[in-house]
């Protein structure tokens, strides 16, 4: 919902401060029409119906995996292609309802141009509004309940951080908590320090992909900007800060970044500095979703092999499971696709395999 436009539409109709809190918990707890809305007087609802769509967004298509993981692709008023994806994880141990994981964008499109990304191949379009970032929350809450949010999906989080953080703000609203909540960056060295300041107990990711500035340039130009050392200077500061643990993202890709003598470096990197320091860093090896990028994903055997080789120097490091694997789940792989075939994009169900 748009927030601002909620707060100016209540003022004009001469309604109390407090109304926009009670429309918005209402629409946290995810009800899908102002009908829901007893606390709120029947003539405004009836206001707020016509005057205020519930949601910034429109769903342009969505695409629904085998393993459960649900994408959705969006429009922003002014046209903007985004996307967001749902991850259902199930809880082998008890069979009950397992993690629901979010994936959200916080920009349309991305100035940021790494080689092995879809996003990276799309125009940037704008910052997303806060509103819009809730929005996208928002829609899956309004299918199930959700406990997680990473900030993984098209864009850079720091570069939009102030929307970003207010939008965090009122997660908890929706069921995520501060704790439960990912902000996932190129190693934006800035945003990294604000985040390191800020009150609310977030969870900080940095997406590496080499081990040493030559090949992490190569793949993410922006790290000629930050460069390699300086970012994980800036994670083990925000460790000191904090005290919660830094993700290390690193994406497998083939004969380019997975060789033995490259997870030695990688551990040499992340390593603790004494013998006794905590272990700042733990890393995430990606398998990565093909894109039409040169790029090929690194064998099982070989990530399997490269964790190990993490783990025999020191560094606890995991394989990310594979979510949606058919329906180009990956960052920006949706909407990258649906820009190239269909320049008007919105036309519904445009993109590949939406339905
Ligand atoms: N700009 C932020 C957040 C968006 S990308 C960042 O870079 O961290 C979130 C993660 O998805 C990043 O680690 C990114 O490198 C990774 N990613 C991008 N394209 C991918 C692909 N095709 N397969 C697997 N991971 C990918």
């Amino acid at each position: 919902m748009d927030l601002q436009l909620l707060e100016e539409t209540l003022a004009a109709n001469g309604e109390p401060p407090f109304r926009a809190r009670q429309v918005w918990e209402w629409v946290a707890k995810g009800v899908g029409g102002y009908a829901q809305m007893t606390n709120v007087p029947a003539g405004l609802r009836e206001r707020l119906e016509q005057e205020l769509p519930l949601s910034s967004l429109q769903v342009r298509g969505e695409a629904k995996a085998r393993d459960g993981t649900i994408k959705a692709l969006f429009e922003t008023g002014d046209g903007r292609p985004l996307e967001t994806v749902l991850m259902r994880y199930r809880d082998s141990s008890s069979g009950a309802t397992g993690r629901r994981s979010i994936c959200v964008s916080s920009q349309s499109g991305c100035p940021l141009t790494c080689s092995f990304c879809a996003t990276g191949s799309m125009k940037f379009g704008r910052n997303l509004t806060t509103s819009e970032i809730l929005d996208q929350a928002l829609h899956f809450r309004r299918m199930e309940p959700v406990d997680h949010c990473v900030f993984m999906g098209m864009g850079e989080p720091m570069l939009n951080l102030d929307n970003v953080l207010a939008a965090c703000e009122r997660l908890p609203d929706i069921g995520i908590s501060h704790r439960h909540t990912t902000i996932s960056t190129v190693g934006w060295i800035p945003g990294i320090e604000r985040l390191a300041e800020c009150p609310m107990p977030l969870r900080l990711a940095l997406s590496l992909h080499a081990p040493e500035d030559v090949l992490r340039s190569e793949l993410m130009p922006v790290n000629e900007r930050y460069p390699l050392a300086d970012v994980v200077k800036a994670g083990r500061e925000f460790y000191a800060r904090k005290r919660r643990r830094v993700f290390v993202e690193y994406v497998m890709l083939a004969g380019v970044n997975d060789r033995y003598e490259q997870a030695l470096a990688l551990a040499r990197l992340l390593a603790p500095v004494e013998r006794d320091d905590p272990k700042v860093f733990k890393v995430n090896l990606i398998p990565y979703n093909p894109t039409d990028s040169p790029f090929g994903g690194s064998s099982r055997e070989s990530i399997a092999a490269f964790r190990t080789a993490l783990e025999k120097h020191g560094v606890d490091a995991t394989v990310r499971l594979t979510r949606g694997r058919d329906i180009d789940a990956a960052c920006g792989q949706l909407a990258a696709r649906n820009e190239r075939s269909a320049p008007e994009s919105s036309a519904p169900g445009a993109a590949t395999g939406v339905s």
